[in-house]
């Protein structure tokens, strides 16, 4: 076999025309990567949202992980927080910081994914820089959106007595993490191979939920919205936070799927896991409890599940922010009981 060409043996610009002047070829603003900066046009009447995060390998995913999820990873966590805002994807810029040693190989596969990823989210690459580092490979993407003015959803306008409501199911992507990349052989007790491979997949190739986003910003009816990266119980807590109330979920109500379902039936003990670790990139949102009837709709109109756990309380002194009731919260352990703290 030919020995695999090393990014230090091509120059920048010949990677960046190679690899990523074809994810920006449908923004006219991206000027082909050819110039100094884009250009993005602003429709009267809307605001942009802007997000950005950086990924480090060994920090945020594994170094042998495939190419393709650490693409769908690096845009997709940034994407969810656009979700979260109820904006509209408009575009990213990704700068690449590339360990020497690293095969055109590799990055023409990362590149291949992306491309399919900005695909499913309609945007496209617009800018960014490349350089090599002595240090571990490290993505930065920084996605735009916009909405109307004054119309993107927030943390902070949660209130008590509000519906909590969280989309698709908890807990997927921490037991992704959890069952190691050999699916025939995960590293979890009690779960086919099947749901190895569901599992591992929520947490490699997570989904935005754009489409959900947006109909609960154009519904405005939303108090309170966070997507779901550093845990359930973790990202109530910010709207808590932002919002100066407290929460009661009832760990009953929280949607497990049916990998998940047969994990904790085998290992009940997991459920701490599921509640606090991350991953998700699911909606949590907050309303008030007269408009059940049109969060119920939303469920048809986007084709997205949507289950209620819970409702917002007033504060309590000296109080967890977040409380957790129903029969399963017994085999939660003290740790959780006693809150928990996000660690990066
Ligand atoms: P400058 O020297 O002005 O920083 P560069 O030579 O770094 O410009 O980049 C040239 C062009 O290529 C710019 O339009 C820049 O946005 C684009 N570019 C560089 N790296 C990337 C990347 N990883 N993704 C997208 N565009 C990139
Ligand atoms: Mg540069």
């Amino acid at each position: 076999m030919k020995n695999p060409v090393k990014t230090d043996e091509i120059g920048e610009f010949d990677l960046i025309s190679r690899l990523f002047e074809p994810l920006s070829r449908s923004h006219k603003g991206a000027l082909g990567l050819q110039d100094d900066a884009a250009i993005l046009p602003l429709r009267e009447g809307d605001e942009r949202i802007i997000t950005t995060d950086c990924v480090i390998s060994g920090v945020h995913f594994h170094p042998d992980d495939p190419p393709q999820s650490v693409a769908a990873r690096a845009l997709g966590v940034n994407v969810s927080d656009l979700a979260a805002m109820g904006a509209t994807p408009e575009a990213y810029t990704m700068s690449i910081a590339i360990p020497h040693g690293t095969t055109t190989h590799w990055l023409e596969q990362y590149a291949g994914h992306l491309s399919q990823v900005q695909d499913s989210y309609h945007i496209s690459l617009i800018g960014g820089d490349t350089v090599s580092t002595p240090g571990p490979l490290s993505i930065t993407i920084t996605a735009i959106g916009h909405v109307p003015v004054g119309s993107a959803l927030k943390r902070s306008a949660a209130k008590p007595g509000d519906n909590i409501y969280v989309s698709g199911s908890i807990g997927d992507g921490a037991l992704g993490l959890k069952v190691g990349p050999d699916v025939t052989h995960p590293d979890m007790a009690g779960i086919s191979e099947a749901s190895a491979k569901f599992l591992l997949n929520r947490f490699r190739y997570p989904q935005a939920r754009i489409i959900l986003g947006q109909a609960l910003r154009q519904s405005g009816l939303i108090h309170g919205c966070c997507d779901i990266s550093d845990g359930l119980i973790a990202d109530l807590g910010h709207i808590c936070k932002a919002s100066g109330c407290h929460a009661e979920i009832d760990v009953d109500l929280v949607p497990l799927s049916q990998a998940v379902q047969s994990a904790v039936k085998h290992d009940p003990a997991l459920l701490q896991t599921i509640l606090t670790g991350g991953d998700d990139y699911e909606l949590i949102f907050t309303v008030p409890v007269e408009h059940k009837h049109a969060i119920d709709a939303l469920i048809h109109t986007t084709a997205t599940p949507i289950s209620r756990i819970g409702r917002m309380i007033s504060a309590q002194d000296g109080q967890n922010p977040v409380i957790l009731t129903g029969q399963n919260s017994q085999i939660l352990s003290e740790t959780i009981q006693a809150g928990f703290t996000h660690c990066w």
